[in-house]
């Protein structure tokens, strides 16, 4: 009867235990303190001595000690191996391990004198070991085979909890980390140059990963080497470092397969090329992204660890969704570069088109008196004796005044196929591209853009790439107007017959006297101009059937209106 008392008793204190530990992990979800409930309980009803909780570190592999009770601090650095100790076998094998006398096991790894038994369960969630919990006592076989039951059952219920708390702490994690990558991603876009952007994306690399060096390269235009184009954390050795050949480097994988790649130790890797230089730098673990833009690969994204470290699923979607975004960055530098040649492209347009016109005016003028020359030679009738060396002469020039005839036939032809091919088209949507070229310039110039289209605007009949022209040309003469700055409006508008287009700056002006002769040609008041730019707008709008004016007065600003047809 007595037996059965206190058999009762002892388990109703068993159950006691399990229910005050599962009310206390239900209200914490801080691993920490998960932990740190289940040892203090766990140690309390075996009547332990000390105990500790390990978790298995998923970067490092090894078993690290969590929290402990009655252990000295030196035990509490111990790092175990998976399978080392009592602890690494437990977590091994999935497995509880229940020791009467340490003195007798050959597994055992002391870490506190005096340990004479000991109770290890493992912390198993769906079949995953998490970690090991260990309760150790002074005297031989203190651990029953009932407290090892209520060990697992309070290891099961901790190991829940657990996961829960991890998955808990990852969503958090992630949140953070997506927060970070918009945070980056606006700052990255911000700077205009490439090696602006570059520079940009290392840092925030190396930062977010936390690590010793990251590097961008870039592919070479021929597409066979790989170019450093930016570091963050590098030595100069590394930064002198020659090109890479795509075909035979680790690192050219990640472009050509469009992977990531992950390298444990490059100081040990046998297809590491720069073994001493990584020593040198003390770069242990690899991992590279491939930039993407469209569907090809343009170059690496690298970060190296300064301790051996494997990167987890999350890391690497990091680093690609960062490259993804750096990506995106190189590409608007790269179109920003080109905008910027764009006017350079225009001022030589202008020349040629120039060219183009005098060749035909000249054609033209010379044409008519020709083919006077010509009737007039023919109605001459020069006959000379055969033997006469004047009748080769007069043989050679009627050939050469046909050569000439046929040479201003095909300059004209050339410069009647520059007559516009004229196709109904919307000027608003025309405006929208030839803005989205210049948008970047006038910003950096202080200069506000306010585009005004017209709702019920009806299609034009025009040539696109003439009067893109002739927009850009108007476009970018009042920027040189504005150089400190103003405000360029543009606005479309349904006009009877057609449609007007106006462009007003708030520039210098100019004189009435200037406005007259401004569409001459080689009128010019800038040392890089050409004066040209307005001749080849004229001509252009003429072609068209239209029109165009220009109101200005100086210090005030100019506008030019252009009226096209439908
Ligand atoms: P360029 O731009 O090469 O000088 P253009 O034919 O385009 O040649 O312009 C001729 C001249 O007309 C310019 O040098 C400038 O003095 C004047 N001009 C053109 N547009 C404007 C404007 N929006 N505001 C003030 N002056 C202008
Ligand atoms: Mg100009």
């Amino acid at each position: 009867m007595k037996a059965n008392d206190s058999d009762l008793r002892e388990r109703f204190e068993r159950l006691q235990a399990l229910h005050n530990i599962s009310t206390a992990l239900n209200t914490t979800l801080d691993p920490r303190q998960v932990v740190s409930l289940v040892l203090r309980e766990a140690v309390r009803v075996t009547q332990a001595d000390s105990g500790s909780v390990v978790l298995l570190n998923p970067e490092t592999g090894r078993l690290d000690i969590e929290d402990s009770f009655g252990l000295g601090p030196d035990a509490v650095r111990v790092k175990l191996r998976m399978g080392e100790g009592i602890t690494g076998w437990v977590a091994e094998h999935a497995q509880p391990l229940r020791v009467s006398d340490v003195t007798g096991e050959r597994r055992y790894v002391a870490v506190r004198e005096g340990v004479r038994s000991e109770l290890a369960v493992p912390l198993e969630f769906e079949g995953q070991v998490q970690g090991v919990l260990n309760v150790d006592s002074d005297r031989l076989g203190a651990f029953s085979a009932a407290d090892e039951e209520l060990l697992l059952a309070m290891a099961v219920q901790a190991a829940r909890v657990l996961h829960n708390a991890w998955l808990i702490r990852q969503l958090r994690q992630r949140a953070t980390q997506l927060e970070t990558l918009i945070t980056i991603g606006q700052d990255i876009l911000l700077p205009l140059t490439l090696e602006e952007v570059l520079r940009h994306i290392v840092h925030e690399a190396r930062r977010l990963m936390r690590a010793r060096l990251c590097s961008v390269l870039l592919l070479t235009p021929d597409r066979e080497e790989l170019e450093l184009k930016a570091s963050d954390g590098a030595g100069e050795d590394y930064v002198r470092r020659p090109n890479l050949k795509v075909a035979d480097c680790l690192v050219g994988v990640v472009v050509r397969r469009k992977r990531h790649l992950t390298i444990p130790n490059v100081q040990e890797s046998d297809q590491y090329r720069h073994t001493e230089l990584a020593r040198q730098e003390g770069l242990v673990s690899l991992l590279s992204v491939p930039l993407v833009s469209g569907d090809e690969a343009i170059g690496v994204l690298s970060v190296y660890t300064g301790e051996p470290h494997r990167f987890s699923n999350d890391e690497i979607l990091l680093l690609t969704a960062l490259a993804g975004l750096g990506s995106v960055a190189v590409r608007k530098a790269q179109l920003y570069e080109k905008v910027v040649d764009v006017e350079e492209q225009l001022r030589q347009n202008e020349q040629l088109s120039a060219l183009g016109l005098l060749a035909a005016e000249i054609a033209h003028e010379i044409r008519n008196p020709l083919t006077v020359v010509k009737m007039l030679f023919h109605a001459l009738d020069l006959r000379f004796p055969d033997d006469d060396p004047r009748s080769k002469d007069a043989a050679i020039i009627g050939q050469k005044m046909d050569q000439m005839n046929r040479i201003l036939d095909q300059t004209l032809t050339f410069a009647r196929r520059s007559e516009p091919e004229l196709k109904p088209a919307d000027v608003n949507a025309l405006f929208d591209d030839v803005l989205l070229l210049v948008r970047h310039k006038l910003a950096q110039q202080g200069i506000t853009l306010q585009w005004r289209p017209a709702a019920d605007l009806p299609p034009a009949a025009l040539d696109r790439t003439q009067i893109e022209q002739a927009a850009l040309n108007l476009i970018l003469n009042a920027a040189q107007a504005m150089p400190r700055g103003g405000t360029l409006t543009i606005a479309t508008q349904a006009r009877e017959p057609g449609v007007c287009v106006s462009i007003s700056d708030t520039g210098v002006g100019m004189t009435d006297e200037m406005q007259q002769r401004l569409f001459e040609g080689f009128l010019t008041t800038k040392t890089a101009g050409t004066g040209l730019g307005l001749a080849v707008v004229r001509k252009i709008i003429d072609a068209h059937h239209g029109r165009i004016e220009v109101d200005s007065s100086p210090g005030r600003g100019t506008t030019f209106r252009v009226f096209l047809p439908v």
